[in-house]
């Protein structure tokens, strides 16, 4: 592939597709694959711009015709990335970004081991319940089981932080942006040999201190607070009294 495929995952909403929309109108010469999935649109969401919506036999179909690049079911629907988003980019020496859950992210490292994988955190349980809440009530449905099923699957895909090259915690969110454009530029310098004006080597600093093995010491507090990686028996503070939820 001569441009480079980026993988972004993240426990929903850790504030990915914010991330990744900031990034889009940042950052020429990378195309986002837009999935297709068997879940109803949310909110504003159109079909073709989020999502190509479709229905669970259409879905078996396209698997059957093996049009999937990978695809998986999270929270009880399918989600796949079409091998023809990959086509496309390819064809024009575009990057490609793809947003998919981890079990996605396994498949694609597997056929495609050069992938570079981003992964985003939220700062902690509490603020990713605040966002899920907020997320919802703006688009003007609160659906509290929705809600605690994606919050009760947020430890079990942090767990698998490890498999991604870098980790951004997404706490304030131009600064995040800020970090994930700079893994973007870092990693067209360092496959394509893209230069880099000295005055942009900070870029380059900012990238590497997202890199996973230089994270260590920044993710300890996150991973705790999630139950992972911490002292045992600890239990992350999902379900507790959310009365002060913003
Ligand atoms: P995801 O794509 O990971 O499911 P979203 O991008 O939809 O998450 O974000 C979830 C909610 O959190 C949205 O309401 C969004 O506006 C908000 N959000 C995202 N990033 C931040 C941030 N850094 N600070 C505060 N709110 C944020
Ligand atoms: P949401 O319903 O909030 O848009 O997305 C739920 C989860 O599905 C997120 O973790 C998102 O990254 C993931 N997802 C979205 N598109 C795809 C896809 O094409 N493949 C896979 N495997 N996961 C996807």
């Amino acid at each position: 592939m001569a441009g480079i495929l980026f993988i972004i995952s993240a426990p929903s909403g850790s504030g990915k597709s914010t991330l990744v929309n900031e990034l889009r109108q940042q950052v020429a010469g990378i195309d986002f694959a837009v999935s297709w999935t068997t879940r109803a649109p949310r909110g504003s969401e159109e079909n073709g711009r989020e999502y190509n919506f479709t229905t669970r036999e259409e879905f078996e179909r396209m698997i059957e015709q093996d049009l999937f690049l990978e695809h998986a079911e999270v929270f009880g629907n399918y989600y796949g990335t079409a091998r023809q988003s990959l086509d496309e980019a390819l064809a024009v020496g575009h990057d490609l970004m793809l947003d998919i859950d981890v079990q996605g992210a396994t498949q694609v490292r597997a056929k495609m081991p050069a992938a570079v994988s981003i992964f985003v955190l939220p700062p902690n349980p509490k603020i990713l319940r605040t966002r899920l809440r907020n997320r919802s009530r703006a688009e003007g449905v609160v659906n509290e089981s929705e809600l605690y099923r994606r919050l009760s699957e947020a430890s079990r895909e942090i767990e698998n932080y490890r498999d991604y090259g870098y980790i951004l915690v997404n706490d304030v969110l131009d600064r995040a942006v800020a970090q994930l454009e700079a893994i973007v530029q870092a990693e067209r310098f360092y496959r394509n040999g893209e230069t880099i004006a000295h005055r942009f080597r900070r870029v380059l600093e900012v990238a590497a201190a997202c890199l996973q093995k230089n994270s260590q010491e920044r993710l300890k507090p996150v991973l705790e607070a999630f139950g992972i990686d911490g002292p045992p028996g600890q239990q992350p503070l999902l379900f507790g009294d959310d009365s002060d939820d913003d």
